[in-house]
């Protein structure tokens, strides 16, 4: 029995399927989930000692690279201060004005401790502040697993099959509409006739919870259109896109503005810590300043706050995201040959520091139908051929890639190594 296979039979005694996340357990690629111990840039080492070049990231975070010193040493400055007060610190603050000078449209923003909450509690905001209940999002999106958006979820929702999860009554799902992600036609229809009773919409900007979908052309502008005619909130969740297109997100790549922006993941540096945050007039209606409720024990943890302002100094250096940018249409080009030599359907999309692989004849995957019809079993082979060779993908085919500052250009020609001999095995 493997260090990893051991660890995982006796985390299943006490912790459901042994994860406290479910994509965590290798259920849609088989086996047996990788226990880590520890990591250090590009890389994650497992608990028998073995070295992975690391395209998960945390699911995200860690775009500076793991355990970056600069980040460590202020997450420890601060421990030795004390863990959390309750009250308030000048490092909220701090990151705080420092998001509304980056971010386009942000004018004030609230910190929460995950992705979840962040966009559980901008949806509250947009309802209270419109008024109205009908949300709108779009099919294999994912927003975390509050009841009003786990009705047609991607990520973890979607690898288990319960896009739509047993446990959110019906009476709310009633009030989540989901249109298909890069239908304009749809979308303009679905305004058309509900249009003055939708309070928000919420999009990821680049679509990375069913695998990777970048916007087509004239569809984040048509909703920015659409939201504005009907006085709906535009939320864009940039959980994931957020600081991996540049630091305004993917909302400055694409140049849209949102009403309210949801941040997570890179945000905290590796600790739990989600935002939300935007225009003045719909912010203010948050409690204490407005009516609409919302709280948090451990928000703005200040530990967290320091971790986050040490990442967002780093990736603020002049010059940091360029390699990155380079590092990853390398990779994908790289991958997509390595296909082509062995013959294998096989197609890659990228934006920003986000990739995705496509095991598909299709040379273009712009929608969630498309996403569905590729071969998963491909991918499964695929995915364990890397793990083998020393490379960790995200162990599910509807999850998108990411690129860290401190993935060198040897890591890539290493990834592709073990690319060619993984799609030869196919
Ligand atoms: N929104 C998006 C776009 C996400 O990708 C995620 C998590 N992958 C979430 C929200 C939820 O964040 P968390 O897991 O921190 O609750």
């Amino acid at each position: 029995m493997t260090t990893s296979e051991q660890l995982f039979q006796q985390a299943q005694t006490h912790i459901p399927g042994g994860v406290n996340s479910p994509v965590r357990a290798f259920k849609a690629v088989g086996g047996t989930p990788v226990f880590i111990e520890r990591s250090e840039g590009a890389y994650v080492f497992d608990a028998a000692g073995k070295r992975y070049v690391d395209y998960v990231l945390s699911w995200g975070p860690m775009l500076v690279g793991h355990n970056h010193p600069a980040v460590r040493e202020a997450v420890v400055k601060q421990c030795e201060k004390g863990l959390s007060f309750g009250a308030p610190t000048a490092l909220e603050t701090e990151l705080a004005d420092r998001l509304c000078e980056i971010m386009p449209g942000m004018d004030m923003v609230r910190m929460v401790n995950s992705g979840t909450e962040a966009t559980m509690s901008a949806i509250r905001l947009a309802r209270g502040f419109t008024g109205r209940d009908r949300i709108i999002k779009f099919e294999g999106c994912y927003h975390g697993h509050s009841d009003s958006l786990l009705v047609k979820a991607g990520s973890g929702a979607l690898t288990l099959g319960v896009p739509s999860s047993p446990g959110v009554p019906a009476a709310l799902a009633d009030h989540t509409m989901t249109l298909t992600y890069n239908d304009i036609d749809g979308l303009r229809q679905a305004f058309d006739e509900y249009g003055d009773s939708v309070a928000c919409v919420i999009v990821e900007p680049v679509a990375g919870n069913m695998n990777c979908i970048p916007p087509l052309p004239g569809f984040l502008e048509t909703l920015r259109e659409q939201c504005t005619a009907h006085g709906a909130v535009l939320i864009l969740d940039e959980v994931m896109t957020g600081f991996r297109f540049g630091l305004q997100g993917a909302q400055g790549h694409y140049g849209i503005e949102a009403d309210l922006t949801t941040l997570g993941k890179v945000i905290g540096g590796g600790m739990p810590v989600g935002a939300f945050g935007g225009k003045r007039e719909i912010m203010e209606h948050i409690a204490p300043l407005g009516p609409v409720y919302q709280a948090g024990t451990l928000s703005g943890n200040p530990v967290c706050m320091a971790a986050g302002l040490a990442t967002l100094e780093l990736i603020s250096q002049p010059g940091f995201y360029q390699p990155l940018f380079e590092r990853t249409t390398r990779l994908c080009e790289g991958l997509e040959a390595a296909a082509r030599e062995a013959g294998i359907a096989f197609t890659t999309n990228h934006a920003g520091t986000m990739f995705g692989g496509f095991f598909t004849t299709e040379s273009t995957v712009s929608n969630y139908q498309q996403v569905m019809a590729c071969d998963t079993a491909a991918f499964n082979r695929f995915f364990h051929a890397m793990l083998e060779a020393g490379v960790y993908l995200a162990p599910a085919s509807y999850e998108a890639g990411f690129m860290s500052a401190a993935h060198s250009d040897a890591d890539i020609e290493q990834t592709l190594t073990a690319a060619r001999s993984a799609f030869a095995s196919l």
